[in-house]
């Protein structure tokens, strides 16, 4: 894919804006049922595919769950994933920094094979590229960014112009343009906003001990601190952090030296790997859980983050935006063999009675966690210590919530199924 490989302003089926994991997904999706879309970014260029996953591991990751990992298959995006660096847990372990509680989940006890992946998104955002460049009806384009949204366009046309004039045309324009979505500001759609009141600090670290594929995560007053097991040349003592906690820690943790940072990071885990060595820098991402109040408009829909964004503390966040862009592309593809527009009010309306209620619940249990956990009352202490605990112990709600975890919710698009690829054809 080059930013020369299209040109065309001729209207297309659908305009993706925003070739972030889950804009390139639903591109790809769109594209592999055979619809004319152009995915639009504002980035230069595509990412250096062959850089990613190579050396260092890169600062931003994410926690694909098996569901998610099925859908990348179907694309034939995962292949080029594993063969980069993907990293399985089967194990995951939760506990209170403040008190006795813990509860440890394995992949075996949820009947599946691997919990999930941690795989650094230039990984999975080169895969997804890659195979765009191979679907001839997707035209994607770099230096792209839009500047203005028309959806009141005569007809079924909408028509989104970018910076430099040029304008482009399709029934279907959908914003994956990311949490601070410039397009679903333009189209009028107001988002229920929650300031967590925290930071993440993301960095790279390497162990003294292996962290034998389990996804640790310790609560802690100022918020939960996540050692995420990567594997990086086969070495096993590598993980990437994600601690949410105050902003002005936040700002302690990051003016720390690597060391200081380590010895930190060390006792906040309670030296359960041994001796932890910070071997990035630490970058600070502000936390603000966003929800649109509304999914679509008349020829236009909101997935991925533009819809909602999510505290990272159960790491579902691309999770949710990938089944967004599986569904929306379920529905248009349906649509389409009844004859109906990709924009047509029906088509959009379907995908969002399908996934804005179960992206409001993980919010809303996101925020419960948050807030048990941020709590220092001594009762909550107790309750949140015996529930821990009281999970552990109980089978039945312990696969439950391991259900819920590897994205195992719900009707699944057919394209998060396995198989599905063979049964649609
Ligand atoms: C610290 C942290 C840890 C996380 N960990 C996890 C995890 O473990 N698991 C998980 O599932 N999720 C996790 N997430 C969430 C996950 O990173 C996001 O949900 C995901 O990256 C969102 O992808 P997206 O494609 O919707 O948006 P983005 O990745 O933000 O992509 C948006 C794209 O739109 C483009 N764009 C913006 N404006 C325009 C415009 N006007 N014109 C054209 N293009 C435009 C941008 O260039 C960009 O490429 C985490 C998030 C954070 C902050």
């Amino acid at each position: 894919m080059s930013a020369e490989q299209a040109h065309a302003t001729a209207p297309f089926e659908a305009i993706v804006v925003g070739g972030g994991m889950v804009g390139a997904t639903l591109a790809c999706l769109l594209g592999w049922a055979g619809l004319s879309v152009a995915l639009l970014d504002a980035r230069e260029a595509p990412l250096d595919g062959q850089a990613a996953g190579t050396g260092a591991p890169s600062l931003r990751v994410s926690a694909l769950t098996p569901v998610s990992r099925q859908l990348l298959e179907g694309l034939g995006a995962w292949p080029a994933m594993a063969a980069r660096r993907v990293s399985p847990y089967r194990f995951m372990q939760v506990w209170d920094g403040e008190g006795s509680g813990e509860v440890n989940f394995s992949a075996e006890q949820a009947g599946v094979p691997l919990l999930g992946h941690i795989v650094e998104n230039d990984v999975t955002l080169a895969a997804l590229e890659a195979r765009l460049a191979e679907l001839p009806s997707v035209t994607v384009r770099f230096d792209a960014r839009v500047a203005e949204l028309d959806t009141e366009s005569a007809g079924e046309r909408r028509t989104v112009v970018l910076e430099g004039g040029e304008r482009l045309q399709a029934p279907l324009i959908v914003a994956a343009d990311g949490a601070r979505s410039p397009l679903r500001e333009r189209a009028g759609i107001e988002t229920r906003e929650r300031d967590t009141g925290q930071v993440a600090v993301v960095t790279t670290v390497r162990t003294a001990r292996d962290h034998g594929g389990v996804a640790r995560q310790v609560f802690l007053s100022t918020g939960p601190l996540a050692f995420l097991p990567l594997c990086v040349e086969g070495d096993a003592r590598h993980c990437s952090i994600v601690w949410s906690t105050t902003p002005e820690e936040a700002e302690r943790l990051t003016a720390l030296s690597a060391q200081a940072l380590g010895q930190a990071l060390g006792a906040a885990i309670e030296h359960r790997l041994g001796e932890v060595t910070v071997v990035d820098r630490a970058l600070a991402v502000p936390l603000i859980q966003r929800h649109a109040e509304h999914y679509v408009r008349p020829g236009f829909a909101l997935v991925g983050d533009a819809a909602h964004s999510i505290h990272p503390l159960a790491g579902q966040g691309v999770n949710l935006g990938l089944m967004d862009a599986a569904v929306l592309a379920e529905e248009v593809v349906e649509g389409r063999r009844r004859g109906l527009s990709p924009g047509d009010e029906h088509v959009l309306s379907r995908y969002a009675r399908r996934r804005r209620g179960d992206n409001a619940a993980m919010l809303a249990l996101m925020d419960g966690f948050r807030l048990l956990f941020g709590a220092r009352h001594p009762a909550l202490t107790l309750a949140r210590n015996l529930g821990l605990s009281g999970v552990d112990r109980l089978g039945p709600l312990k696969r439950l919530l391991m259900q819920q975890a590897t994205g195992h919710r719900g009707r699944l698009p057919a394209a998060c199924r396995p198989f599905s690829r063979r049964d649609a054809g």
